[in-house]
């Protein structure tokens, strides 16, 4: 599946998702020495680019990492997140994970 990039809404930040370990390495080829055996997915940032990468997807590791990301992006951009404040949070997770299901749910039905 095609990685996909999209910005955020709201928080001046960017995403950018591959879903497969050999993607992220093509677009950074400085981070294919790194060990990621074990790992099913992972959030990292590149050149201020939060990035999520899937080895092996399933919508629950989607799940996992939109929440990882959101974290980072809110961090990033310095909204204070908190049990009494936590809308921010559920707003970055609901937008990250519906905009990567919207591009799977595209992508697979081109392969009908
Ligand atoms: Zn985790």
């Amino acid at each position: 599946m095609r990685p996909m990039n999209f910005k955020m809404p709201l928080y001046p930040a960017r995403v950018r998702v591959f879903f497969s370990l050999e993607d992220f390495y093509h677009k950074y080829p400085e981070e294919a020495y790194k060990d990621a055996t074990g790992f099913k997915a992972f959030v990292c940032e590149k050149d201020g680019v939060v990035c999520m990468v899937f080895i092996n997807y399933s919508d629950t590791n989607l799940a996992h990492e939109s929440v990882h990301a959101a974290w980072a992006i809110l961090e990033w951009t310095g909204v204070k997140v908190s049990y009494d404040n936590d809308e921010p949070l559920a707003y970055c997770v609901d937008y990250i994970f519906g905009k990567v299901q919207t591009h799977r749910q595209k992508e697979l039905a081109k392969c009908d």
